[in-house]
């Protein structure tokens, strides 16, 4: 601000109308409190990246270094290099087939090479929701053995909601209850 100030000064000193300053002083005062605000706004992105990690640590999945990348490269050439959604050959990430916001996991059953534009169009969607096919193979085969082994880990799991597993056959019934001991009767008073 010291530089402002100097400014401001030899403005005056040059003989520039004081009204003008002021207004040049007010509105730099205006720019700034506009980039603060601007500063302390968080982009839509931002927020869901942050979304993006709480799931991610709700599905106890690191945050910070996904296991997925490490699935990368057999991943690209299991799809051979293409979108399994539009065999664009572009712009290339690993898609979570079912998104880690529906408990999807880092399995390599569960990654899909996607092109950006699918995979932002996808988003929190499974293929179905989003209304749009697997269509290669390798990745649909193994959407098929993921999908089958979460049902059956959600069949052993009490937490997440899965089809109605038929009931093994009951426990035998218990023991009637011995009867009660005998009671004395209570006392009766007569009025
Ligand atoms: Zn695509």
């Amino acid at each position: 601000m010291s530089e402002l100030a100097a400014v401001i000064a030899d403005l005056i000193r040059a003989g520039t109308d004081p009204e003008l300053v002021g207004r040049l002083v007010s509105a730099i005062a205006q720019r700034s409190a506009t980039n603060a605000q601007q500063a302390k706004q968080v982009s839509p992105g931002a927020v869901r990246m942050r979304r993006y990690r709480e799931h991610r640590k709700d599905n106890g999945l690191d945050a910070n270094q996904p296991e997925y990348i490490f699935h990368r490269e057999a991943i690209l050439e299991r799809d051979a290099s293409q979108c399994v959604y539009c065999a664009s050959e572009e712009d290339l990430v690993l898609d979570h087939i079912v998104p880690i916001c529906q408990g999807g996991t880092d399995h390599p059953d569960n990654l899909a090479t996607a092109c950006r534009p699918c995979n932002a169009s996808k988003a929190g969607k499974t293929a179905e929701e989003w209304g749009r096919e697997v269509l290669a193979e390798g990745a649909r085969a193994a959407m098929l053995r993921y999908s089958a082994q979460r049902s059956a880990t959600s069949a052993t799991s009490a937490t997440s909601p899965s089809p109605p597993v038929p009931p093994p056959s009951p426990p035998p019934p218990p023991p009637p209850p011995p009867p009660p001991p005998p009671q004395p009767p209570p006392p009766q008073k007569n009025k």
